[in-house]
């Protein structure tokens, strides 16, 4: 094995095999750290993301939406399904099937674009050297020209209700429960929560979240917010706002919480609970004492708009650095990085990072929501048509929800976009592509789009900023 390299990359996630790919696409001699050990006790790339994070999560999503479907939704259509029966056994597999072949197939991408896949621990000490210790073996001091930091994150812990990976679980927990827990209970009413919460709530658990905050989803647009805890509400997830949770204890099979909310002191028995509190850069172990590298008040790794740490030749990228905590993120400023080193001219545009919750239907965002337009002080207008008044939607029985646009007054630029309802994931896409052109309202309602699609919604929203959306009421502002 060699000790030295262009490119020492600390962690083979979304964020740091991307770059690896990209480094050695670019000619770069590479080599990707990585210390995972899976379920299946074996050396694993792909990082949280797709061992224990976007995938699974989604694996599941889908499985019990089909499961929900079955039972519940498909008499609208018309199909009377008698006794569907729940396989959950068969539902983990096939979850940790798709986690393993992706998993399986970075590795193989590895091998060719040869990129050299070091299995252990890294550690960046000073003068660009790596402490690499194999899972086998002695600990070996690699060089390298530049070093990437993708080390991502890991759950927050609250000590009123410390994970056992039993009765209280994390994200990673929640993935594997052998049976659908009677009552669940959820720490946070965050993105894993809502998600996690709805794959169990499909498949027959009581859910109850409890979440410390008054507002419901506060970074998301507040209309839409709105609109999903409805639907949220209507799908029976009980969604308790202000609840702070003051106390946890393990009683045989079953937890009791205490927490406080507006009627005073409460407590909840739950079969399960999922803490769900946030997630925290990773960086125990990351850098030797005299690494130089900077963090800042929160603990993140201290970078510029390029990654670029303190340290010459040193980046950070992904979960480790300010920013959303997203996979696309990580997977962007990884690809931006390796140009980077390259000398290409190149950058990211933090404005356009779409959000997503993968809920039934599914949250997504782009750009400023009303609330930050208000704030910013600057004139804006805005654009909001239902679902239900899409003929897809209809025939899809799809109807919940809505899209939205903000725009400057002024310029009649996109401000922001956002979604709730049927394949917002989906949708919101053309708002980001929209953003990244510099579009205006204008010009998304000069377009044609497809008839019957739930796309028109993305263009009667347009229409509906200037009070010309066709298949809906509006009243028209006073000037
Ligand atoms: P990670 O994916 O965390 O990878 C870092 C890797 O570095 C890890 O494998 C770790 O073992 C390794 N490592 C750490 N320290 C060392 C070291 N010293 N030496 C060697 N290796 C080391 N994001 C989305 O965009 N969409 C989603 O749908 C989505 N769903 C999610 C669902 C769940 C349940 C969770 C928990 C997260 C989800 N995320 C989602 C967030 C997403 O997983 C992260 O934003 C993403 O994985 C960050 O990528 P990363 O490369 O920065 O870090
Ligand atoms: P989050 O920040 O989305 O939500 C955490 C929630 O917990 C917040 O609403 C917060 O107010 C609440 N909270 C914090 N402390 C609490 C307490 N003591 N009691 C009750 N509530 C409390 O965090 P998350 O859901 O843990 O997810 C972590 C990150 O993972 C997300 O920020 C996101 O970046 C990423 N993620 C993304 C996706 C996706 O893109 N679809 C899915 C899952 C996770």
């Amino acid at each position: 094995m060699s000790d030295n390299y262009d490119v020492i990359i600390i962690g083979g996630g979304p964020g740091g095999y991307v770059a690896a790919i990209r480094c050695a696409q670019l000619g770069l001699n590479t080599a990707c750290i990585e210390k995972r050990i899976n379920k299946q006790d074996e050396p694993a790339l792909g990082g949280t993301c797709l061992n224990v994070g976007c995938i699974p999560s989604k694996a599941l999503l889908d499985s019990s939406w089909k499961y929900h479907e079955t039972e519940s939704a498909l008499a609208d259509h018309g199909i009377k399904v008698k006794g569907a029966d729940l396989d959950l056994e068969t539902m983990l597999k096939r979850k940790d099937t798709i986690v393993k072949n992706l998993t399986g197939g970075i590795a193989q991408l590895f091998k060719a674009n040869k990129v050299t896949w070091l299995q252990g621990t890294g550690q960046l000490k000073s003068g660009k050297q790596v402490e690499f210790q194999p899972l086998d073996g002695d600990t070996q001091t690699l060089q390298a020209e530049h070093v990437i930091l993708a080390a991502g994150s890991v759950p927050v812990d609250i000590p009123v209700a410390s994970v056992d990976q039993k009765v209280i679980v994390d994200s990673t927990g929640a993935l594997d429960f052998d049976k659908v827990p009677k009552r669940l209970g959820v720490i946070g009413a965050g993105v894993i929560g809502l998600e996690l919460g709805s794959v169990w709530g499909r498949l027959g658990s009581e859910v109850v979240v409890l979440e410390a905050v008054d507002d419901f989803l506060p970074a998301v647009d507040k209309q839409i917010a709105k609109d999903a805890q409805k639907q949220f509400t209507k799908q029976g997830l009980d969604i308790r706002l202000g609840a702070r949770v003051t106390g946890s204890e393990v009683k045989k099979d079953q937890v009791v919480v205490s927490f406080t909310d507006k009627d005073g002191e409460q407590e909840e028995t739950f079969d399960r609970l999922i803490v769900a509190v946030g997630r925290r850069p990773y960086t125990e172990g990351l850098l030797s004492q005299d690494a130089g590298v900077t963090l800042d008040e929160r603990n993140y790794i201290y970078v510029d708009s390029q990654c670029r740490t303190d340290v010459p030749g040193v980046y950070a990228i992904g979960d480790l650095v300010r920013g959303p905590a997203l996979a696309h993120k990580a997977i962007e400023e990884g690809v931006m990085v390796a140009e980077v080193i390259m000398g290409e001219s190149t950058q990211l545009n933090y404005d356009t990072v779409p959000g997503v919750i993968y809920t039934h239907p599914e949250v997504a965002w782009v750009g400023k929501t009303e609330e930050e337009a208000k704030d910013s002080g600057d004139a804006y207008k805005t654009g909001a048509v239902p679902f239900a008044a899409n003929g897809r939607a209809m025939a899809a029985g799809e109807t919940g929800g809505m899209v939205k646009f903000v725009a400057d007054e002024k310029t009649d630029r996109i401000l922001g976009m956002h979604v709730v309802g049927p394949q917002a994931s989906e949708l919101i896409q053309q708002g980001v592509i929209a953003m990244e052109f510099g579009a205006t309202v204008e010009d998304l309602q000069l377009m044609v789009f497809g008839h019957p699609s739930l796309s028109e919604t993305v263009h009667e929203a347009a229409l509906a900023t200037d009070f010309k959306a066709i298949h809906v009421a509006q009243r028209r502002r006073k000037k």
